[in-house]
């Protein structure tokens, strides 16, 4: 994606802000080209907007919070409950938008829209989510309880291989909450985020309680240090995620930062071979690889060893093309540079030894000359210490590890910076225990090749993949996005009132 200084051309859609209740053009001179992965045309042209837009969208968010914050609770779900059914009616045209701008196939992109779907099904829960509690005559005539409330301005910046679902993490658990948004988007595929910011208009979210802002570093930074800005919640690269939640934190914002992976799926001799080596390869090259939690590394271990030549055989069979094609089963990489990327980290894989199984260079697909392309590779015999394992590739490629037993593959994951997602491939109910026990990764799979939870529960990645306790959807986006007060009342007759002065701590 080219930055473009240019005034935008009439010829092509320009992305359009949120501010206030109004999507607008931006006023801002750097524009860039948003182009279709597979084809290389050009579909809108993205504003890349600096503070001072930033500030006009944090403005009205400040200004909505304070009407939005006493807003009834029911009042709010049932925005909710009318953004899930907008959702649901135009998913099969955000989907295609998705497709679009993104690449993912079409039932791929329809899934990040389901997904993403989810969570605001459960944001219409918020009347008992966000409950507080209370304990009556903690002392003579006093009452203590917690109250949860709203942050104020929230801000929520999204990368671009879930430009459904992780806008859909973000924005409705904050607002439900009682919260007011601001949303950036990735800049290489906003087109389909803002179908949703259109849905939640149409849903009744009042003006100033969602906006939506373009761009990238300077509009991010300006975001993460004004002082209106309360939270801040980030998903995407380590690099960028390390670098917000430290700037966010050192404004005195809440800031919890998603980041990058390197999942590894163990299989074990004894599992189901077809249903185990079906997923670690739908989970290794769905998407073109493009996921935080698809499956990275296999390891095998013992017998296991022996099914290299079939893992090569299923992903010799998947089809790449365009993403809108029927069967397609992976499209292009999001660009040029990632796709470039991608090859110099083959290339890298094959100049430390590794063992090249599949190649997925130079793949042709017919009448799509120009699309972002790497077909499914395979590398077997990778060590710990080569590019391919220690670099997040985020693309079509697997790397097959040997362990002799499940003790060296807990302990190779162990060893490994990363924690977002890892799984099990067994019958033993004794090994996969064992796993969920040991293994230093915040989510398991057992038999499931990539455990995103459900949204009752968290997205809980840990150690190099995450920053801060607090996960972006379920209970904890709850917490992330509340604050407690706790409050001790003593209520009296004025008969029954002691007199006295007392000096202790305690009550009484
Ligand atoms: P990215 O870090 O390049 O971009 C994410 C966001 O940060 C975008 O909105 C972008 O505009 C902004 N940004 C980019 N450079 C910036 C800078 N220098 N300063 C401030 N902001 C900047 O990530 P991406 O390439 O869009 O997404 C892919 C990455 O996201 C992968 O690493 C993937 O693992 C990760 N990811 C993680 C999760 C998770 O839940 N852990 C989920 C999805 C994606």
């Amino acid at each position: 994606m080219a930055a473009n200084p240019q005034p935008k051309s009439s010829a092509v859609p320009t992305v359009k802000l949120l501010i206030d209740g109004q999507f607008v053009d931006s006023s801002t001179r750097e524009w860039r080209d948003l182009v279709n992965p597979a084809t290389q045309e050009v579909l809108a042209r993205v504003p890349m907007c600096g503070p001072d837009e930033v500030d006009r969208a944090v403005k009205s968010a400040a200004e909505a919070f304070r009407k939005w914050r006493n807003t009834p609770i029911a009042a709010r779900a049932r925005i909710m409950l009318k953004l899930q059914d907008l959702v649901r009616r135009d998913m099969k045209k955000i989907a295609e938008v998705l497709t679009r701008e993104q690449g993912k196939t079409l039932p791929d992109a329809e899934g990040d829209v389901f997904r993403g779907l989810e969570v605001v099904e459960h944001a219409c829960s918020i009347g008992t989510l966000a409950l507080g509690e209370f304990a009556e005559n903690v002392a003579t005539n006093v009452d203590t309880y917690f109250i949860r409330q709203p942050l104020g301005v929230c801000a929520g910046i999204t990368p671009f291989n879930f430009p459904a679902m992780i806008p859909l993490w973000m924005f409705p658990m904050a607002i439900v909450c009682g919260n007011t948004f601001v949303l950036k988007p990735s800049e290489q595929d906003p087109m389909t985020t803002m179908l949703l910011a259109e849905l939640a208009m149409e849903a009744g979210i009042p003006p100033g309680v969602l906006n939506v802002v373009h761009g990238g570093k300077e509009a991010v930074d300006a975001l993460c240090t004004h002082p209106e800005v309360k939270a801040v919640s980030f998903v995407g690269s380590c690099a960028v995620g390390e670098h917000v939640y430290k700037l966010a934190s050192q404004h005195g914002k809440r800031a919890q930062s998603m980041m990058g992976a390197k999942n590894h799926a163990v299989l074990m001799p004894d599992a189901n071979k077809e249903h185990s080596l079906n997923s670690l390869v739908g989970a290794g090259f769905g998407a073109a690889g493009q996921r935080c939690m698809a499956v990275s590394v296999g390891v095998l271990v013992g017998d296991a060893q022996k099914w290299i030549p079939d893992i090569v055989a299923k992903a010799k069979s998947l089809k790449v093309s365009v993403g809108t094609e029927k069967g397609a089963d992976l499209g292009p990489l999001i660009s040029k540079q990632a796709k470039a990327r991608v090859e110099g980290l083959i290339e890298d894989g094959v100049r430390e030894g590794a063992k090249l199984e599949l190649d997925g260079r130079g793949i042709q697909v017919p009448g799509h000359p120009n699309g972002n392309f790497v077909g499914p590779t395979i590398f077997s015999g990778v060590k710990t210490q080569h590019k391919i394992y220690n670099t997040e590739i985020f693309g079509p490629v697997l790397c097959l590890m040997a362990a002799d037993s499940l003790d060296e593959a807990i302990d190779i994951i162990n060893r490994n910076p990363y924690g977002n997602g890892t799984g099990i491939f067994t019958q033993s109910g004794a090994a996969a225990r064992k796993f969920q026990n040991e293994i230093d990764v915040g989510q398991v799979g057992i038999n499931v090749p990539i455990p995103v939870p459900v949204p009752y529960f968290s997205f809980s990645g840990s150690r190099g993949s995450r920053l801060g306790d607090l996960g972006p959807y379920g209970k904890q986006a709850i917490q992330f996005y509340t604050t407690v007060k706790t409050v001790t009342a003593r209520w009296f007759d004025d008969a029954t009132v002691s007199t006295g002065i007392h000096t202790t701590i305690a009550l009484k």
